[in-house]
């Protein structure tokens, strides 16, 4: 039931710059001239869509401004009858010396991709200098009367996430729609989520400084959810197409610049109507080529979704992967066993449906959440006092847009036994693995910027200072640590504390596990807190 009305084409492989994200430093290996569709070419295949229903044409690339013909093209697009919107998806770079000239051509839509506001990330991630080109690129495009000009922003975890609420305060005084996008790990098999800040976890942060954030009403067809600051001139949108996929109404086709039809981003090209259109099919001979590829279009899409056969082996660095593989498996499982609801209703009373299954909380379309909402079976409701459940008894992080602001800190503690030996070598700096008390301090702060990570529900809130200290305990051969965290929000700060603690001990043990496993961490305990409703806290 999909309409196919929205066609992307691809001017060129080539880009003038090299974001780490999509291409590799020395560039994607080119395909020949020869082989690239012609102008001449892109036109006759846009005539012909645009015959059959398609209403809007973006052009893209890599970076479609590079192309010595793309004002022509816009020009010779424009006079396609039934066309209605002719965009552009551009790095930026080009865009405010050829805008003026593009708009007289035609071009009434524009996406411009900026991943940072701060020029010395921006030539890091896109390994280019420009930054003033781009943001003189939008300046033009709003100038020109471009409304609004579309920002799109790739959120990366640990690049750009602490930038949400700039980038909320560039759509002040511009007409702008700032696009934050879910980074998508492209190669299916090398699952990358940890880059991946879902749309939930941002929507929270923004949240946080602006409660009032209203939704506006989205399109059928849109890949985007969005909201606007009130009073702001511009507004902000979500590409979620990781968390919440939007397969089931997508209404794209693609053409790449070797003219290959794509009917999914993620799928393999279909077939080459350059090589149709070059051996001299016919108009109709296109057509019906062109419905056949778009007929095979699957309900969604593949690579992403797919979880691996075989459980990846567990390393350092994909721990996160190997998680997700085993909530993802578990839900699968999960959904089976609960096909036959009425057996399960039998065997589980109300509230005491037990799960095996460490995600079990993954509330309803979360990124851990695979389950098709169409499909899913109802999970018993549990009591409406609790805070931290939806309405159907899963956990859910508590809303605290409502809350007002306040000065929140916490102080916790814990303490490391170590054993004579092991504490003689930290007191004297001996051991192998380095300065253990200074490694320790640097988790315990890394610990509490990291705990909305770590700990589910947990906020992601700022914190405006953390102090790690550790200290030695002769009489004991311990290592005492207290850890301190203060914020001004609308969440305590207890579970930072507590985390740091906890990282710092861990750091501890990793650190003089060499020398003895007679190692007990104990009085993982929060000493103090103040600030919230429930009032401070200190324990005599
Ligand atoms: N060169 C142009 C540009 O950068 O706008 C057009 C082509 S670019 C491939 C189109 C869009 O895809 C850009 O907004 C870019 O940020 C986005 N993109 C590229 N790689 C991505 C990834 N791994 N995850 C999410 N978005 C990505
Ligand atoms: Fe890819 Fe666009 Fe960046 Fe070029 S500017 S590397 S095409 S995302």
């Amino acid at each position: 039931g999909r309409q196919h009305n929205y066609l992307r084409i691809s001017l060129t492989e080539k880009c003038n710059l090299r974001c780490q994200y999509c291409m590799p430093e020395e560039g994607v290996p080119l395909t020949p001239k020869s082989e690239l569709l012609t102008a001449k070419e892109i036109l006759t295949l846009a005539r012909l869509f645009v015959k059959e229903g398609v209403e809007k044409i973006r052009l893209t690339g890599g970076e479609p401004l590079i192309r010595p013909d793309v004002v022509d093209i816009v020009g010779q697009l424009t006079k396609l009858e039934g066309l209605k919107t002719i965009a552009v998806t551009t790095n930026g770079i080009n865009l405010a010396r050829l805008l003026p000239r593009l708009k007289e051509a035609g071009l009434n839509a524009i996406n411009i991709s900026l991943d940072t506001l701060v020029p010395a990330k921006f030539e890091f991630i896109v390994r280019r200098k420009g930054f003033h080109k781009v943001i003189e690129g939008i300046h033009k495009a709003t100038e020109l009367g471009y409304h609004p000009v579309k920002v799109n922003c790739v959120v990366m975890r640990g690049f750009n996430e602490d930038e949400l609420l700039g980038f909320v305060d560039f759509t002040k005084d511009l007409p702008l729609d700032v696009r934050f996008i879910e980074y998508m790990p492209f190669d299916g098999n090398k699952w990358n989520f940890k880059k991946m800040v879902s749309y939930k976890e941002m929507l929270d942060t923004i949240k946080q400084r602006w409660p009032d954030l209203e939704k506006l009403p989205c399109e059928t067809s849109s890949t985007a959810k969005s909201y606007k600051v009130p009073h702001f001139q511009g507004q902000i949108s979500f590409i979620t197409s990781m968390s919440e996929h939007f397969c089931g109404s997508c209404n794209r086709l693609r053409i790449t610049a070797d003219g290959n039809l794509k009917v999914c981003l993620f799928g393999n090209s279909e077939v080459s109507l350059r090589d149709h259109l070059r051996s001299g099919a016919s108009e109709e001979e296109l057509v019906q080529i062109i419905g056949e590829a778009v007929g095979r279009k699957k309900k969604q899409h593949a690579g992403m979704f797919v979880v691996p056969e075989k459980k990846p082996a567990m390393t350092r660095e994909n721990n996160v992967e190997v998680l997700l593989w085993e909530a993802l498996t578990c839900q699968k499982e999960r959904r089976k066993s609960f096909l036959n609801e009425a057996e399960l209703r039998k065997a589980s009373p109300v509230g005491q449906v037990s799960v095996d299954c460490q995600f079990k909380e993954a509330s309803p379309g979360s990124e851990f959440c695979t389950r098709d909402l169409g499909s899913c079976t109802k999970v018993p409701r549990a009591s409406d006092n609790l805070t931290h459940t939806d309405e159907e008894g899963r956990a859910t992080m508590v809303d605290v847009g409502g809350k007002p602001d306040s000065r929140r800190s916490a102080v916790a503690g814990a303490v490391v036994r170590l054993g004579e030996k092991a504490f003689g070598m930290v007191r004297q700096n001996q051991m192998k693995k380095g300065d253990v008390l200074a490694v320790a301090q640097i988790a315990g702060i890394q610990g509490a910027k990291l705990t909305s990570q770590l700990i589910p529900l947990c906020h992601n809130i700022p914190l405006n200072h953390v102090e790690v200290s550790l200290s030695l305990d002769e009489t004991r051969y311990a290592v005492v640590i207290r850890s301190s965290c203060q914020t001004w929000g609308r969440t305590g700060v207890e579970m930072e504390a507590l985390t740091a603690a906890s990282l710092a001990a861990l750091t501890v043990y990793d650190m003089c596990k060499a020398v003895t496993h007679d190692i007990v961490i104990e009085e993982v305990k929060l000493l103090s807190k103040t600030g919230g409703q429930r009032g401070d806290f200190s324990r005599v």
